[in-house]
């Protein structure tokens, strides 16, 4: 026995320890949590009125599953989509993404956060007015750095994945509103982002066709495990998606798995819808 038989066990126990932690929540080098919400209090000033968005959110979120945050209107469904996608700040508490604490990046890092690991998507659209589909989505690639003509061939796959390849030299305004949104769809994958934030992408778009658009999205977190991250409040989305987060006065109320569902959706259309 060596001078120091304690410390010694003391020390291989810890290393086991450590091992023991990083192949718990680790796969592949990668952690489980692709997104991780701890405490997120949103306060926003009018004047000498304080409006809490949010209320202290915790959220993990799964690499790779389809999330639906539900909510009423003012629920706080966007102002969270905003503190997760890195677009605004909270007043407190922290938002990680990749296990990396957004609020200790310098701008250049959250830009680059941004631009290649978050995709959005907006309930308007928001495409560039000017641009072709095919500009529109090989813009954020030209800001990546990506060579023209690489961005170029990239955007045509993406159009045709969404069902555009037709329609690569359309502008937005020669586009449906359904056609508009599978653009805005390919613009968000087209840094190969790990994670799509979409708010109330079905939003201004009639039934058949919103049912489309969440058609393909599932699609793409099934076929590119994508993990997509939905504020909505709708209904449709119940069916697609792996878990419910549902949230009133900047609080979550529940989070629910699909599996649990069925029984309530009746119960809460009156209020969701
Ligand atoms: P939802 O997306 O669920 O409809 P929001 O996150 O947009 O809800 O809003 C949550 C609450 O925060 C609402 O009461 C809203 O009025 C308020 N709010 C949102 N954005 C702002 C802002 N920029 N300034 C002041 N209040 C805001
Ligand atoms: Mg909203």
């Amino acid at each position: 026995m060596g001078p120091f038989p304690v410390g010694a066990d003391l020390v291989s126990l810890l290393l086991a320890g450590i091992i023991y932690l990083v192949a718990m929540t680790t796969t592949n080098g990668q952690t489980e949590f692709v997104v991780r919400v701890r405490d997120v209090v949103k306060e926003y000033q009018m004047g000498k009125l304080t409006v809490r968005a949010l209320d202290g959110v915790n959220l993990d979120i799964y690499r790779g599953e389809y999330l639906s945050i539900m909510g009423p209107s003012g629920s706080g469904k966007s102002t969270l989509f905003n503190m997760i996608g890195g677009l605004d700040k909270p007043t407190s508490g922290s938002v990680f993404i990749d296990d990396v604490d957004m609020a200790q990046l310098d701008p250049q890092e959250l830009a680059f956060l941004r631009c290649h690991r978050i995709g959005y998507i907006f309930q308007t659209f928001n495409l560039i007015p000017v641009m072709t589909a095919l500009e529109n989505v090989t813009l954020p690639m030209i800001f990546a750095g990506v060579p023209a003509d690489e961005a170029r061939e990239r955007g045509i796959e993406l159009l045709t994945l969404v069902g555009l390849g037709g329609r690569l030299q359309h502008k937005p305004t020669e586009l449906s509103g359904g056609q508009q949104q599978r653009v805005a769809i390919a613009r968000a994958l087209a840094n190969n982002p790990s994670i799509v934030l979409a708010d109330e992408p079905t939003g201004n778009l009639d039934l058949r066709t919103g049912k489309e658009i969440i058609e393909l999205l599932k699609r793409l977190n099934a076929e590119r495990g994508v993990t997509i991250i939905s504020a909505t409040h709708d209904l449709k989305m119940l069916d697609i998606s792996d878990r419910i987060v549902w949230i009133r006065d900047g609080k979550i109320e529940r989070i629910e798995k699909r599996s649990e569902l069925e029984l309530k959706v009746g119960e809460v259309e009156g209020e969701a819808g």
